[in-house]
């Protein structure tokens, strides 16, 4: 008898399944409040939803261009000229795809060979890590530790040599809620020049900042030129699952993400485009009112995790706050969480997934607050009964 051969790539094959599926699945399974994975469980805004619907009555039922469609682009240029004084070409510096998740590993298929390098900042979402595997790249880790989620510049600048192609930043960032200051923004966009690096800029949580405002790395001097800038309907939109995202980046390297885009998915969703349209539009008083009620969703979280006992690290920004529990006597995140999901009936996401050494992320957990109120009061009611593990 031939022994069979595994079928899972030597590339593949050490990541399992996400946290986010198991944690949602046995959240669903045990019955627990699913403060892990980041998704609201409230709908997304009724004009983009009736802007999609009437896409669809409509018939545009075809495949999209393969770049997006062109009243998208308009949209979006418009949007980040107004906002953030960033020009970028519809149809030339624009590319439309199925979600922020898509953009970041077509960014990164189309600008490293196998060996080169990708500075990655841990805690990373989990995407990053997977789609530099999947190109054959190697990821090298720069860690942001607790409490305050600095980076060691000297770490930073070690990271970046000879074989580096791509830096990812992903500000606001997940899972800590730190932004990334000024200052911090210019020592990557400096080793970015130095080293002729290009910079995937991941900034889904770019409207849901609570102090200070989004400062974009592509608004850096001579930064435009090698950035691409992604960003999705996700968050801002509480629309997780119509997975609608984008990059933005000059000519050369929007060339090269639509270079892998073709092959990935071709083209994205059309009617939930003609949302997204609506979505980019909508009137400044929606993101007003968004960050207002997140803010208020993450200090109601945020405080009632510090009354209990939790060391908070107050987010900057995203819907997530991360949290110590070193009064708790548990051994680490897993234990935490597995004792927060079984006992206590609330679910949280174990940060040491997202390091390349767990034991770098073993002293905090993530609590998502994107949430009805409702939700969070529930959760918080539970929460009361790790009292009598202080
Ligand atoms: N980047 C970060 C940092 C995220 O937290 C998420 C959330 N899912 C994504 C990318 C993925 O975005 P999308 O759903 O648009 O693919
Ligand atoms: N971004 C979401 C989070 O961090 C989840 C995304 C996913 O499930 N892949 O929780």
């Amino acid at each position: 008898m031939t022994e069979t051969r595994p079928r899972l790539t030597r590339r593949l094959a050490g990541f399992g399944t996400t946290i986010f599926t198991e944690m949602s699945r046995r959240a669903t399974e045990l019955g627990a409040i699913n403060l892990a994975q980041g998704f609201p469980d409230f709908d997304g805004p009724e004009h983009v939803k009736s802007a999609a619907a009437a896409a669809i009555a409509a018939g545009h039922a075809q495949y999209a261009p393969m770049h997006g469609i062109t009243p998208l682009h308009e949209a979006l240029s418009e949007s980040y000229a107004r906002r953030y004084g960033l020009d970028y070409a519809p149809l030339r510096e624009i590319t439309v795809t199925s979600g922020a998740t898509e953009a970041i590993f077509d960014s990164i298929a189309a600008l490293t060979d196998v060996g080169d390098e990708v500075v990655l900042f841990e805690p990373y979402y989990d995407s990053y890590r997977a789609s530099v595997c999947m190109a054959g790249a190697i990821p090298r880790t720069v860690t942001l530790r607790p409490p305050r989620f600095d980076f060691d510049p000297a770490e930073l600048e070690r990271a970046f040599g000879e074989r580096t192609r791509v830096c990812v930043l992903n500000t606001p960032h997940n899972p800590t809620g730190k932004t990334f200051c000024r200052e911090e923004l210019e020592h990557v966009a400096r080793l970015c020049i130095r080293h002729d690096v290009v910079c995937v800029a991941d900034e889904v949580y770019e409207h849901l900042v609570y102090e200070g405002s989004h400062v974009p790395i592509a608004t850096l001097p001579g930064m435009r030129e090698r950035t691409v800038t992604i960003s999705s309907l996700a968050k801002t939109f509480s629309l997780t699952g119509w997975k609608i995202g984008w990059a933005l980046a000059p000519e050369d390297l929007t060339r090269a993400v639509r270079a892998a885009h073709q092959w990935v998915t071709f083209a994205t969703a059309t009617p939930l485009q003609h949302g997204a349209v609506a979505a980019v539009r909508s009137d400044e008083s929606y993101f007003r009112a968004l960050v207002a009620s997140y803010r208020a969703k993450r200090d109601r979280l945020a405080g009632a995790l510090a009354d209990l006992g939790l060391e908070v690290y107050l987010p900057a920004g995203t819907y997530f706050v991360c949290a110590g529990f070193s009064r708790f006597g548990f051994d680490d995140d897993v234990a935490f969480c597995r004792h927060l999901i079984e006992k206590v009936g609330v679910a949280a996401i174990p940060p040491s997934a997202f390091f390349d050494d767990p034991a770098d992320g073993r002293s905090f957990v993530r609590f998502a607050f994107c949430k009805r109120d409702e939700t969070l009061e529930a959760a918080i009611a539970r929460l009361q009964a790790l009292r009598s593990h202080r």
